[in-house]
Parts: structure tokens; C-alpha cells; sequence
């Protein structure tokens, strides 16, 4: 079964990935490539798998994506064996991506792979706290940036089994966690 988890940077889908491999058994992430540097606190092959812009492109001649997008200028793809690997070991995949690269999975696996997509929503004030918060430098522009991509983002909700309003870090944990057991005991 693999879980997709969207929503905007900002909405808690990384912090909620991590609480859910932490707390649930059975429950792993898959790691996508990308040509974007690491941030301080990222290690290669957790979150991301580090390659250079080069090499991305050499990947995708090879055609090793499932499908791949850019953001702000940097590339970042799901990875075929990675993901038929993860799926063949029939544990939970948690993967976080963004719409454009959701509805490419939900069109190429939804025939072969059970799916749960789940889209978390933040308010635009809330947002634009959490923006200052986590970067106190952070520009007017960069702000604007953001919460365009938000409506952008937020258009494509119909995409998703889920839309959850994430005001509450544990409730929404919780709430994901309990999506998580019924659907997998709905697959079986
Ligand atoms: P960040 O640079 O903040 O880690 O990620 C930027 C955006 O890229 C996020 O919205 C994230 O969900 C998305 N993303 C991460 N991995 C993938 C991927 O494999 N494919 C696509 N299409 N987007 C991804």
C-alpha cells in the first residue's frame, strides 16, 4: 500500500511522516531523488537521495522515474526500482509530493498498487505564521511565492481520498494513523 501525502511547505508533512514511521509498525517511507542541496538536518538517503542536476537528467534518459517535476529549479523524482522494491516487501509506504507528481502515480500504479492519497490543508494566515516562523528572513515575495503555490496546490484537492485541516499536529497524526489501519485492513 503506498500513502501519499500532499499539501504545501508549511502543512506538517514532514514532521507527520516521521511521527508515523515512529509510531506505527510496518510503516516505512521511500526517499526521492533530487538535485536540490541538502538542508542542515537532512541526511542522504532519508529523506532524499542527493545526486547532482547531471546526474538526475542521466536518470531520466535511463528512464528510472516514475515520474519526476521541478520546483524552484530543482528536480525531484520517484524512483521505479525504489518504489517496486518498497512495494514488494508489503510494507506501508508513506511518500511526500507534491499534485502534479500525484496524479502521475494515481494514473500509472492505481491499476496495480493499493492507494491512499491524503491532502493536508492550512488556513493562509496560519501558513504565513508558520513561513515566518521557520525562516525569520524570509521575503514578502517568497511569502506571496508560497501561498500562490497554496491555491495552486489547493485546486487539486479532488484528487485526494482525504482532505484533513491540519491546526492540530497530534490530532492530525492520529486521525492519519487510524486512515492508515482501516484502509489496510480494507486491502485484505
Ligand atoms: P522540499 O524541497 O521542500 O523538500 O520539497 C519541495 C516539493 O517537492 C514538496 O512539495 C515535495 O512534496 C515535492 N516532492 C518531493 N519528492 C517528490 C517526488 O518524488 N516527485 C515530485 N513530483 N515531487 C516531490
Amino acid at each position: 500500500m503506498l500513502v501519499i501525502l500532499s499539501g504545501v511547505s508549511g502543512s506538517g508533512k514532514d514532521t507527520i511522516k516521521k511521527e508515523l514511521i515512529k509510531r506505527m509498525k510496518d510503516v516505512i517511507s521511500l526517499p526521492s531523488y533530487t538535485s536540490r542541496k541538502p538542508r542542515e538536518d537532512e541526511e542522504e538517503g532519508v529523506q532524499y537521495h542527493f545526486v547532482s542536476k547531471e546526474e538526475f537528467e542521466e536518470r531520466i534518459r535511463n528512464n528510472e522515474f516514475y515520474e519526476y517535476d521541478v520546483h524552484h529549479e530543482n528536480y525531484y523524482g520517484t524512483s521505479r526500482k525504489l518504489l517496486n522494491e518498497k512495494i514488494a516487501s508489503g510494507k506501508i509506504i508513506v511518500k511526500d509530493i507534491e499534485v502534479n507528481g500525484t496524479e502521475n502515480l494515481i494514473n500509472l500504479l492505481k491499476d496495480e498498487t493499493k492507494l491512499v492519497t491524503i491532502f493536508l490543508k492550512v488556513d493562509k494566515d496560519e501558513l504565513r505564521r508558520r513561513l515566518i516562523e521557520r525562516d525569520k528572513n524570509i521575503t514578502e515575495d517568497e511569502i506571496q511565492l508560497r501561498l500562490g503555490r497554496q491555491e495552486y496546490e489547493e485546486s487539486k484537492i479532488n484528487l485526494y481520498d482525504y482532505v484533513i485541516k491540519n491546526d492540530d499536529l497530534e490530532k492530525t497524526v492520529k486521525i492519519i494513523m487510524t486512515i492508515i489501519e482501516n484502509e489496510n485492513k480494507l486491502e485484505k
